[in-house]
């Protein structure tokens, strides 16, 4: 792109996460998956952990659609102090036994330095959340912690201070950083947040880290979801994060914009010839770049 230049002069400054020509695009590793490799990583799941069979149930019918990471939010940051805040400890262990139960790896948020430790000793992955995105100290805590990071945009942050919170992060310690764009907030008011798609093609030219999509919470309802991933998909996202759960309508928390198993198993399908697009796009750029 000829805007690199441009670009690389308000982002190389975070040296840790900015790319450079002779550093190697960032693969995160989570078992035997690979963030920000060949594959587009799909990681479901509910809003929130609310009991075990809603989990399990989860569990298994996202990872037979084809999911590799189960998500859901043990610790819930809710705009409003009346709504459901999560279980807490009793929630990380039900997702620690859907990860026994089924072999998905697990994602799930963190909202403080304290409960790092203990987040960590259940889940494969820390989910910064929007809210979270300028709480430094626990990006710091999140810098010394071993388990890989997800970083989610904030929802009024540039993407020069999403970068900025990925440094810190690296900084201290830890490189292995997924970024997502979740959308932001603008003065459309027909959709949750506005997906910023562009903020994917540039993120992946101007950083070695991988980058994924979140369309659930970007779209906030259900119906927009499919044609969002199908774009995540398009640009060359290295994956997303999508809300699903067993009644949606009856859901503690963001019901409406979760999938039902049958519509996340549709849209499963239905992206299918998108990613083998994007198979073939990969090796073409190969070929370009091996004949340079
Ligand atoms: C979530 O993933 O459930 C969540 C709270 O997301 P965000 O931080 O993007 O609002
Ligand atoms: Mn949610």
């Amino acid at each position: 792109m000829n805007s690199t230049s441009q670009w690389n002069g308000q982002f190389s400054c975070f040296d840790l996460v900015a790319s450079s020509s002779d550093r190697p695009r960032s693969v995160i590793r989570v078992g035997d998956i690979e963030i920000g490799g060949d594959e587009f990583v799909v990681m479901a799941g509910p809003c929130a952990v609310e009991s075990e069979r809603q989990v399990i149930e989860t569990a298994e019918a996202v990872a037979a659609a084809g999911a590799r990471i189960l998500r859901g939010g043990a610790y819930k940051p809710r705009s409003s102090p009346y709504a459901f805040q999560g279980l807490g400890v009793e929630g990380l262990k039900i997702l620690r036994k859907a990860r026994e139960e089924t072999g998905l790896a697990i994602v799930t948020e963190v909202m403080c330095e304290d409960d790092v430790g203990v987040i960590a000793e259940y889940a494969d992955i820390m989910q910064v959340g929007t809210r979270s995105m300028e709480n430094y100290a626990l990006l710091e805590a999140l810098g010394r912690c071993e388990r890989p990071v997800l970083l989610k945009r904030g929802m009024t942050a540039t993407l020069v201070e999403l970068l900025r919170s990925a440094q810190v992060i690296a900084m201290n310690g830890n490189p292995n950083i997924i970024l997502c764009e979740r959308g932001i907030r603008t003065f459309e008011t027909a959709t949750r947040n506005t997906l910023d798609i562009s903020a994917v093609p540039v993120l992946k030219t101007v950083s070695h880290l991988p980058v994924i999509v979140d369309p659930s919470h970007a779209a906030g309802v259900r119906c927009l979801v499919p044609i969002l991933a199908r774009a995540a998909v398009a640009v060359e996202a290295d994956g997303m994060l999508v809300e699903v759960h067993p009644s949606p309508e009856q859901a503690l928390s963001d019901g409406i914009q979760s999938l039902t198993f049958r519509e996340f198993r549709k849209m499963m399908d239905d992206l299918q010839p998108y990613l083998a697009l994007r198979e073939k796009s990969f090796a073409q750029l190969l070929e370009v770049g091996g004949a340079a």
